[in-house]
């Protein structure tokens, strides 16, 4: 393999190296992430049931002044029961009395009902806080966890990061911006090795799509100093030449 060819390999070999590098930065800052939206969920359902608390709370002192209206109606009914005159009269004001005073019952009854639910609801908010808690201290690890990863892996980023760059400088600038158009084709992996599949045989093929290589183009890989390209996954293909011996150089 020429210099080049050579060049190009050391590079993806570098560009490999700082993606599983970053690969584990990203994995540890998205679960950052997945953390926060954790919290964001808990904080709406905080927020649901603290609107809910104060619609009920309303419905609530609602029902009590409308407890208290009966009360102060059943108290007239009651002084007006004492005037009554003829029979008729006092039985009316009883009957109206007992309604009344069911009616304020039935009312009383939804208040404490009411009452029960808020309770409930204010647990539920209190038992709410306390898991936001957990889940922030959670967050705080997570956060810690990334920038940790940041710091160990920032030496060896900058070393692949200047080692990258002194492999670029190596290469043709075409070569490079050929090697650059392959890579994003294929999610960074630009080159494929060349894998021999028959000991006794010449017979070679592609490690990228594992199809069949032909001799000529090993040949032309040894031989020759350019990017050559499988022709089914159009990864540049490089070949260690102790795999191909025999074969000219
Ligand atoms: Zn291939």
């Amino acid at each position: 393999m020429g210099a080049t060819l050579d060049a190009l390999h050391r590079l993806q070999e570098v560009e490999m190296q700082i993606a599983e590098l970053r690969k584990g930065i990203d994995r540890k800052v998205r679960a950052v992430k997945q953390q926060e939206s954790r919290i964001a969920e808990i904080d709406a359902k905080i927020k649901q049931q603290r609107d809910s608390l104060r619609m009920g709370q309303m419905e609530a002192d609602r029902l009590d002044l409308d407890v208290k209206t009966r009360e102060a109606e059943i108290a007239k009914l009651r002084s007006a029961l004492q005037l009554a005159k003829t029979n008729k009269e006092y039985s009316a004001i009883l009957t109206q009395l007992n309604t009344f005073k069911a009616d304020s019952s039935k009312v009383e009854d939804r208040v404490l009902a009411l009452m029960g639910d808020l309770d409930k609801k204010r647990a539920e908010i209190d038992a709410l806080g306390q898991q936001r808690q957990a889940e922030e201290a959670r967050l705080a690890e997570l956060q810690g966890a990334v920038k940790e990863v940041e710091a160990r892996s920032k030496t060896r980023l900058d070393a692949l990061i200047a080692e990258r760059q002194e492999a670029a400088a190596a290469v043709p600038p075409s070569a490079l911006e050929f090697f650059e158009r392959v890579s994003r084709k294929n999610d960074g992996e630009a080159m494929a090795r060349i894998i021999r599949t028959n000991p006794k045989r010449a017979e070679f093929a592609c490690d990228g799509c594992n199809m069949s290589i032909t001799i000529e183009q090993v040949n032309a890989i040894l031989s020759r100093d350019e990017a050559i390209t499988c022709n089914i996954c159009g990864r540049i293909l490089y070949i260690d030449p102790a795999v191909a011996p025999g074969i000219r150089k």
